[in-house]
Parts: structure tokens; sequence; C-alpha cells
């Protein structure tokens, strides 16, 4: 029934999506330490910031390595050579999260729309994206808000609407603001409420009913990373996201706090995207909100792989092809039980040898990137679960030799190749730092080590973030 009702869910994502959306939001922000930076926004070119700036338009293009004019995207920070760097000391770096806007902001740091726009050097005052830098005045040099902040009451608004969105007690907000305690007060769009608090305050959102707060992280995204979204609803409801042409799900025990992981392509291309996430109350009250999220280029390297004259035959797609879908069948289904908790644990004590991303030549036969990260380790050192998960695959590949394939839930998974020994079963569940099998080199590999991988809904991300950091 479940499963039913999220695919009827999905359904209606993917349908949704297929609609005409709105405009893509453009914004930029600007000015960096010495030298000053400008990040592109959409619909502009090269000459045309070049023109703002009065700068030479082949200097732009010479500062930051670009031969193609044409070849920028939203969301790129360009150098601009030749201006006066502007001391940013004691300003604030905020990363706006989904629906913030430039008077929320505003609000929360006490500070003037006007000023912000002008310091970050906004041309569209009404569309900033998710994950973009903006430069905040310190406080000293911005018109107070003393104490807390100002909100100005939307059409629709209600006064517990407002304190649950700040976080705060109703009782709270009716003292700050003189309001009867005894009735439901009256209030009017346009109507100023003082918020109590600091800087510290949580921020006001242009969010639509009933979310009440949304956040990812970390922003802004990167080509080959995995990122987290969490999602707060004021009533119970079931949510799906799309983002990037892939629906997913959120996960939610008590119907409110919502989160899930999203693994973004080492391939997908920088600039803007859409997130669409898609909510379902009770009486099949559907809502949905979109906001146009950054994703930046990663810096990764290349290398030349030789490959012996014995394992060129294992190159050929024939063999390559089917091991793919093999191992696309066993790490994409999404389990709806988280089974991992906090950071992982290197599956490996051995040096790292190899990254995630790094391009990659195999005998001058193909180009690909290194969809995981390489332990030399010698043959016989133990492979470790970094995680608790449930093993899904546990036997022998062709190009990737004994392995065994991990499911962590929620659409993780990760993948150990290479091993001369497997010790678990399709079936069992692994605790963290347990012994899985050991470091070999069967399968397409030159020596000993251990490639490991991790998959966030079918997509391979860099593990060493997941070494790094918590998800969700
Ligand atoms: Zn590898």
């Amino acid at each position: 029934m479940r499963r039913l009702r999220l695919l009827i869910l999905i359904g209606i994502a993917l349908t949704l999506a297929a609609a005409p959306l709105r405009a893509q939001e453009d914004g930029s922000t600007g000015a960096g330490a010495a030298p000053v930076t400008h990040v592109v926004q959409a619909g502009e070119t090269l000459f045309r910031i070049a023109m703002r700036y009065g700068v030479d338009v082949g200097a732009v293009a010479l500062a930051n390595g670009i031969a193609d004019a044409n070849d920028i995207y939203v969301g790129q920070e360009l150098t601009i050579p030749g201006q006066a760097a502007i001391d940013y000391a004691g300003y604030v770096d905020y990363v706006v999260q989904p629906g913030d806007t430039l008077d929320t902001l505003a609000r929360r740091y006490g500070v003037t729309v006007a000023g912000l726009a002008e310091i970050n050097r906004l041309v569209r005052k009404d569309a900033l994206f998710t994950g973009q830098t903006l430069r905040i005045a310190p406080p000293g040099d911005a018109p107070t808000a003393p104490p807390g902040y100002t909100y100005v009451v939307q059409p629709g608004d209600t006064l517990l609407d407002i304190a649950q969105r700040c976080g705060m007690a109703l009782d709270a907000l009716r003292q700050a603001n003189g309001l009867p305690f005894d009735r439901t007060p009256l209030l009017y769009p346009g109507q100023r409420l003082t918020i109590p608090g600091d800087a510290s305050a949580p921020p006001l959102r242009a969010l639509p009913d009933p979310i009440i707060d949304f956040t990812l992280d970390p922003l802004p995204l990167g080509q080959g990373g995995a990122f987290s979204l969490r999602l707060t609803t004021r009533r119970p409801a079931t949510i799906v996201g799309l983002f990037m042409g892939r629906s997913f799900a959120l996960f939610a025990d008590d119907g409110r706090h919502h989160a899930a992981v999203f693994g973004v392509d080492r391939l997908a291309p920088p600039g803007l995207h859409t997130l669409s996430v898609y909510l379902r109350e009770a009486e099949d009250q559907l809502s949905a909100f979109e906001t146009s999220v950054l994703v930046t280029p990663g810096s990764y390297g290349e290398e030349y792989i030789p490959v012996p004259a014995r394992l060129q035959g294992i190159l050929d797609p024939a063999v390559t092809g089917p091991e793919l879908a093999l191992l696309a069948q066993y790490m994409t289904p999404i389990t709806p039980v988280r089974y991992w908790d906090g950071a992982f644990s290197a599956p490996s004590g051995g040096e790292v040898t190899s990254y995630f991303g790094t391009w990659r030549s195999y005998a001058g036969q193909f180009e690909t990137y290194h969809a995981g990260m390489d332990y030399g380790a010698p043959a016989g050192a133990p492979v470790r679960a970094p995680a608790a998960g449930r093993v899904v695959f546990a036997g022998a590949l062709e190009v990737r030799g004994r392995a065994t394939i991990l499911d962590h839930g929620w659409g993780v998974y990760s993948g150990y190749w290479h091993q001369s020994e497997v010790y678990v079963m399709v079936g069992d569940i692994v605790t963290p730092g347990q012994i899985i099998g050991l470091v070999g080199s069967t399968g397409l590999s030159t020596g000993p080590h251990l490639h490991w991988e991790v998959r966030v809904g079918g997509v391979p991300v860099d593990p060493l973030q997941w070494t790094a950091r918590a998800f969700p």
C-alpha cells in the first residue's frame, strides 16, 4: 500500500515536471577579497560583464583561462582583473537556502535590501538562487534593527505560522508585540511584528505552507558530491523530490521531519538546476515548491592506467556493459530503512592511491572517470564495513573481481572490488568495522588494492565525503 502510494506520488512528480516550469531564477554575487570576482548571472555574456567593469574582454578571458567566450555558465565565479580590491573584513558570508529572499535576509540581519543588493552587485533583486554566497555587512555599518528583527505580515499568515517559522513560542511572540493572550489577535498584511532574538535567530523564509523549514547541505552542490535535504512541515505530509531528472523520496518517521540524501553526477553540467518538492497531505491535498540550485564544478585530476595485454580483453564493451548494468540493478533500489548512522569509517588502513572523480585513460582504449577511490593495501589486508548495512551482492565479476555490495538504506550503497576473499553472504547484516573480506587483485587490476565506491540514488559520489561528515 505504502509502495503504491509512493509510486503514485512519483508519477505525479514526473507529470508536474513535464509541465513548463517558470523561468529559471538567476542572480549574482559579486565582490570577493582581492581580486574582485563576479558571479555569472542568467543572460550575461563575457562581453557584457567586461563592459560593466570597464575592462577588456580579452583580459577577463585570460584571467580566467577561458578559451571560448561562450563557454561560461550561471554561477561561475570570474576574476575581474585590474579592479581595486574591497576590504570585506568583518563581513559575514551567507549561503542562500531554499526560500531565502533579499527581504527575509535583510530582516534577519538588520540591513537594507538596497544595501545587500549594492554590496553583492545584484542586478535582479528578486532572483537569489540556492547555494549563492552573499556578503552581509557587519552590524556596525548597517542600519540596526534592535532587538531581533521585524517581520511584515503576509496575506494568509497566522500568528501560529509566524511563531513556528521563527522557531519561537506563541506566547513570546504575543508578549513582544503587545498582542492579546485571551483571544486570537487580528493580523493584517503589512503589519510589522517584532521578532525577539539576535542575529542567531532562525531566518524567516519565503516558504509556502505547510513547509516551515527547508535546508540543503552542503551548499553549493558540487559535481560528484552527495547532499542532504531536510524539510520540516507544519502538518504530516508525504514528500517526493525531483532534481536533475531523478525523483527521490524523503523519509519521515513522524511525518513532519523529512530527510533524504541525493547524489550529483560527476558529469552534471555546472550552473543552475531546478529542485522541486511535491507534498501530499491528508485528504490528498497537494502542493509543490521549487528553487534554483547552484551546482559547481569539481576539481579532479587525471591519470593514465597502463593495462597489461592479458587484461585488455576485459575492456571489451561486451564485457563492461553487462557488468555496469548488473551493478545498477543491485545499487539503485531504494530501501526505506536507514541502516547507517553518522560518518563512515575508512574500509581499509591502506594509503589512498587514487581519488574519486579522476579522469582515466585505460590503455588509451576509452576515457572515463574513476567512480570510486583506491587504497593501496597489501594482499590479504582486511576490508572492513565502513557503516552498518545489508549485503546485497557477494560474488565474482570479470572487471571488478571478487566483489561485495552493501545496502546502507535510503538509496545509499557501497561497493568493494578486487578482493581475494569475501567473508559475507547476501542477506547478512554487517556492523561498522566488521571484516567483510580481504584485499586482493582479482578482475581488472594491476596489483593488490581495494577499490571502494559509494553510490547515492544510483550515482557514484566521492566516498571521502562520507568519511568526513555525517549524512543526512
Ligand atoms: Zn578504483
